[in-house]
């Protein structure tokens, strides 16, 4: 039976036509769900009873199961269970402009980056896009907060799991639902260049971050086996035609890592690479972790790296470090939680 909450609005619009209703009570089913957050059809007091009982028989309103939350200052960090017992985690962090969910697409992650402590579990299967609305629902709930900003960049590659996506994408964005703007929705990919094609077509303005981490084939190959399938220069060529194609400016994430990419030559030649692109590099201390050999560049490499950038006239920001006391940091998902489990 499918989940109510993986439904796009125009499905359950669909839905209602296939069995002789008005498709407008897809609207009011999703006021219900997204805006009264009410799960109980029998609680949908504007919808005949004989089209709750069909409701009832036609979907499921499971929810995830928060089995262990973690928190400081500025991070909350989620452990979540799904139905068939696999387990994802998701992280908020407050920021001055609102609450931003970095949410997983995946259970583990088939990608092999070398840093990555999210991807240590390989992939186990894709999540349905419901599993991806109820990180968000069950945190606004948990912590009675709204949710304004949402990142695929937990585990797994969104790219890997495009459709799934793409309705999640479209469930949240939807005016009658979460209502989240596109511009508040960033979808991050290690480099999987056919969807970022595909994704160039999508209608909706939704930002593209993308996965760097070097400047050149030979230090990408080391850390990211998607590499190995798509060259940089491959990846650029997309890139270029998806910012020419959208007019919208794409971020680059770029981890730095103690001596391997860190130098003064990495940043001459990352500034070569993306000289004149509509663009911003978005510099990430990287975490240690107790699994993983790399450590992380000093903040005075850091900074050399990024005044190097901004010399070269590209937009260039260190990351502010989230959540590095509860694991909850950029490649940390999994790190801790699974110990327990
Ligand atoms: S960085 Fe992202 S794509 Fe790479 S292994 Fe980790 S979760 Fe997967």
């Amino acid at each position: 039976m499918l989940n109510i909450y993986g439904l796009t609005r125009k499905q359950l619009e669909d839905y209602f036509e296939s069995i002789g209703e008005k498709k407008f009570k897809a609207q009011q089913v999703f006021e219900w769900l997204y805006q009264k957050k009410e799960s109980d059809f029998d609680k949908f007091s504007n919808i005949k009873k004989d089209v709750i009982e069909k409701l009832k028989t036609d979907f499921t309103n499971n929810k995830i199961k928060i089995i262990r939350k973690q928190s400081s200052t500025d991070t909350y960090k989620y452990l979540f269970e799904l139905e068939d017992k696999n387990y994802i985690e998701a992280v908020v962090m407050v920021h001055n402009y609102g609450n931003s969910i970095c949410v997983s697409s995946q259970v583990g992650c088939n990608m092999g980056c070398a840093f990555c402590e999210s991807g240590r579990l390989k992939k186990v299967r894709n999540l349905e896009s419901h599993e991806m609305v109820l990180q968000i629902l069950k945190i606004e709930e948990d912590i009675n907060v709204r949710i304004s900003h949402v990142v695929l960049m937990g585990i797994g590659e969104p790219f890997d799991n495009y459709d799934n996506v793409i309705s999640f994408i479209n469930i949240i964005n939807d005016n009658n639902g979460i209502a989240l703007g596109s511009r508040h929705i960033t979808v991050s990919t290690c480099g999987v260049v056919p969807k970022i094609k595909e994704f160039t077509n999508y209608d909706k303005q939704v930002n593209l971050a993308i996965s760097l981490h070097a400047p050149n084939n030979e230090i990408r190959d080391k850390l990211m086996n998607i590499n190995k399938a798509y060259k940089i220069e491959e990846l650029m060529d997309s890139i270029k035609d998806y910012i020419k194609v959208t007019n919208r400016r794409v971020t680059f994430e770029y981890i730095m890592l103690q001596g391997i990419n860190d130098t003064k030559d990495c940043a001459i030649e990352l500034s070569n690479l993306l000289k004149g692109m509509n663009c911003y590099v978005n510099l990430i201390p990287y975490n240690e972790t107790s699994h993983i050999e790399f450590k992380k560049s000093s903040q005075k490499t850091i900074l050399e790296f990024y005044d190097i950038l901004k010399k070269n006239n590209i937009n260039v920001t260190i990351r502010r470090e989230f959540g590095s006391k509860v694991s909850a940091a950029c490649g940390q998902l999994r790190a801790n939680f699974e110990e327990g489990l």
